[in-house]
């Protein structure tokens, strides 16, 4: 096995991993905030802290991992204003969506799933600690952290705090670098917006502080591992470095890990881009779970990853050669007896995805480990020199590189039947919709048309769009 190397954005290098507590990793990811459906571009991060935690779940580490949703940030309270709603209600949708779409592309629980709204005591008592080391001061009932009392601050970002102000504030969640300022901890409540009321006062936390709090309770005062996407590292990642070193008095995070962009012609995905597709999308466009698990997947996480139709018709191919070839093993059959070539063409495949995934998880390359070894068998059947003793030594190999890529199980239709998608439709079954659509014909043709308004709006209700045809006909589609 090899020494596992990540790079640290801190240190701008590959450092060997070497967990503060042996065996163990403690790790902390920042997760979604829950204001609307999670996009692909989001999925790609996600899918990265996965393969990580499975890479080291394989390698023998156990995980203590920890992912947060944000339930509470500028965009969830606004939003939940405007439609009158509690936040709770407001983010319970996009939560549960989340959890499903977790379990469409297979990613697995971290050991602990945390909710911001359930550690207000906990943020509270941080800035609590921070106001007593006198990191804050107050204005116009918001708290804010003092930067300049932190001289280490921009240390992760490596920006240069030469023109920084002293006493110039943001009070929004998400700024840029050109704006690195003293930051809200704490938020004074607006009219119509949802507050707390606390021992700091009544309003709601920042952001940033939401995942200090959240990941020091549960991992302790020093992390092994936080990641993210790069769009995190500042100010959010700077931020809780901020809060949390001022704190404790000790070092916070071992090893940041930030994954690149998942882009679209040379933007990244985003929602304020309107460039995005979320999983849904492209489930009703017909694509598996494992098409886009391994998509995302497939670039290094410090690449950037072009998103294309055409990329995902290649991981298309990608998923089902591969389970081409376990079905080929498992069901063909093959002269007895035993043949050293396969197993040597195993033991490099098994070396050459540990090398691959011990270097920074490079996922292309322990792809190309596993698609080597796919062809080399593959010829070796061909040839009549595969044997059958050789059979239990490739499916074992297999099943062990798919605890990391997971992309093997052919269980795409129960995962999209789940949701919704595929021939398990949610909604009325097509019999129920025919039978409607044909009546609302018979009210058209007897010009009865407030009844075949009816329908339409009852099949709308259902997720039923029709379309009237120029020639007296009617299609029909699910929303
Ligand atoms: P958010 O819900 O905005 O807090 O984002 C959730 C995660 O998705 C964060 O780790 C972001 O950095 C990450 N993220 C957002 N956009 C992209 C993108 N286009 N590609 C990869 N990761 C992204
Ligand atoms: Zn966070």
């Amino acid at each position: 096995m090899h020494e596992i190397l990540l790079h640290n954005t801190l240190s701008n290098q590959l450092e060997p991993l070497e967990p503060l507590h042996p065996g163990e990793i403690r790790m902390y990811t920042c997760g979604p905030t829950v204001y609307d459906f999670a996009h692909i571009g989001n999925f790609r991060t996600f899918v990265f802290q996965d393969i990580l935690r499975r890479f080291l779940r394989l390698r023998g580490y156990k995980m203590n991992h920890v992912m947060n949703l944000t339930d509470v940030d500028d965009r969830i309270i606004q939003n939940a204003a405007a439609e009158k709603v509690n936040i709770r209600d407001y983010t319970e949708k996009y939560v549960q969506a989340f959890l499903k779409d977790m379990n469409a592309l297979s990613l697995e629980m971290p050991e602990k799933m945390v909710r911001a709204t359930d550690h207000i005591d906990d943020m509270v008592s941080l800035i609590e600690r921070l106001q007593q080391k006198t990191y804050t001061y107050s204005s116009e009932g918001s708290i804010y952290y003092r930067i300049a009392k932190f001289p280490s601050y921009g240390k992760l970002s490596h920006i240069d705090m030469a023109g920084i102000q002293a006493g110039a504030r943001v009070d929004v969640d998400r700024y840029e670098k050109a704006d690195a300022r003293d930051f809200a901890l704490w938020k004074a409540p607006k009219p119509g917006e949802q507050f707390w009321e606390t021992a700091i006062g009544a309003g709601r936390p920042g952001w940033h502080i939401e995942c200090s709090a959240m990941s020091m309770k549960y991992l302790g005062d020093t992390l092994d591992i936080h990641t993210g996407g790069v769009d995190l590292a500042f100010p959010h990642h700077e931020n809780e470095i901020a809060q949390s070193e001022a704190a404790t008095g000790k070092q916070f995070v071992k090893i940041w890990l930030h994954a690149e962009h998942l882009m679209v012609e040379g933007e990244k995905m985003s929602k304020s881009l309107g460039n995005f597709y979320t999983l849904r999308d492209l489930f009703a466009k017909g694509y598996k779970p494992s098409t886009i698990r391994f998509l995302l997947l497939s670039v290094p996480y410090r690449r950037q990853l072009n998103f294309t139709m055409d990329g995902l018709q290649q991981a298309a191919s990608s998923v089902e050669r591969l389970r081409n070839f376990v079905s080929r093993i498992e069901t063909g059959s093959f002269p007895a007896g035993g043949g050293t070539v396969a197993d040597a063409r195993v033991d490099n495949a098994y070396d050459a995805f540990d090398q691959a995934l011990s270097d920074d998880l490079n996922t292309a390359q322990a792809l190309a480990a596993v698609f080597d070894l796919v062809r080399d068998i593959n010829t070796a059947i061909d040839r009549g020199e595969f044997r059958q003793s050789n059979v239990p030594v490739v499916l074992t190999a297999v099943r062990r590189f798919d605890q990391v890529l997971a992309v093997l199980d052919d269980n795409d239709d129960e995962k999209l039947a789940a949701l919704g998608y595929g021939q398990k439709q949610a909604g009325p079954a097509e019999t129920e919709v025919e039978a409607l659509v044909s009546q609302r014909q018979q009210a058209r043709r007897a010009r009865n048309f407030k009844r075949a308004d009816e329908i339409r709006e009852q099949l709308a209700a259902n997720g039923i769009i029709l379309e009237d045809l120029k020639d007296g006909g009617v299609r029909w589609k699910r929303k």
